[in-house]
């Protein structure tokens, strides 16, 4: 689905190798250990995607022959992974910004209503990096997202981005009317929110699949939200449609 004539914050992959690895990690054959390589690797393909427009600044390098310019990264950048799938995208991240610093907001969304609610924040005072990326594998309500934005413009970061692998056009449309200046980078828009909140054709839970968490009552078949969360999926649905 291509939505960034709608969406001008909106950068969607386009690049083989993501698609390629993006079809291998939505296989539900995929196991646990490739799936958490291949979302290692989408991450790094992703990441280095969107820190394309990082500024530099010049500097001198002395080379075996002589010295020359070169450049280096100007802002310092901030990973914020939404736990618990997130998690699964820092190392990656880290390869490429070793000196990136990770901090941790920890939202859960309530199985009820699919709204966040904050339990782990322990930032400091005043923000520490000027570009945040906030890593969720997949950007579904957006609900999480958005909070997660809110909490960090409070803390003064001056520039935000959304890393995912796969987005739903509902978590795309709320995270941008409440936030349309926070860059959001994906890896593929799939077709909607199904009525317990997952993305589909998506990959299932993001969470489960890297971990090996298949036992708990969410994962059952069967198992369902509630009328609730169905009305925040049909109203998100609606929103898009209007
Ligand atoms: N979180 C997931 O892990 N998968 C979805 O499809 C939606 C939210």
């Amino acid at each position: 689905m291509d939505l960034t004539a709608r969406y001008a914050n909106l950068h969607v992959s386009n690049h083989p190798v993501m698609a390629h690895k993006l079809s291998l990690l939505r296989d539900r054959s995929t196991e646990p250990k490739k799936f958490r390589e291949l979302v290692r690797e989408l991450s790094w393909l992703l990441g280095y995607e969107a820190m394309a427009d990082l500024t530099t600044q010049p500097i001198t390098v002395e080379t075996p022959l002589e010295p020359t310019g070169g450049a280096e990264l100007e802002p310092k950048v901030g990973l914020i992974p939404v736990l618990r799938a997130g998690l699964g995208m820092v190392d990656a991240m880290l390869e490429l910004m070793p000196s990136a610093e990770v901090w941790h907001i920890g939202l859960y969304r309530d199985e009820r209503t699919l709204k966040p609610v904050e339990y782990y924040n322990k930032l400091p005072d005043a923000a520490t990096v000027q570009v945040c990326l906030i890593l969720d594998p997949m950007l579904a309500t957006g609900g999480s997202s958005a909070a997660t934005v809110d909490i960090l413009k409070q803390w003064g970061a001056a520039r935000i981005k959304q890393v995912s692998l796969i987005a739903a056009p509902e978590g795309i449309a709320t995270l941008s009317a409440a936030h349309p200046d926070v860059d959001i980078h994906v890896g593929a828009v799939d077709r909607a929110l199904n009525e317990r909140g997952y993305i589909v054709p998506g990959l299932g839970d993001a969470g489960d699949r890297q971990f090996g968490t298949f036992a708990g009552p969410a994962s059952e078949p069967g198992h369902s939200m509630g009328d609730e969360a169905a009305e925040v999926v049909r109203r998100l649905q609606r929103n898009l449609s209007s």
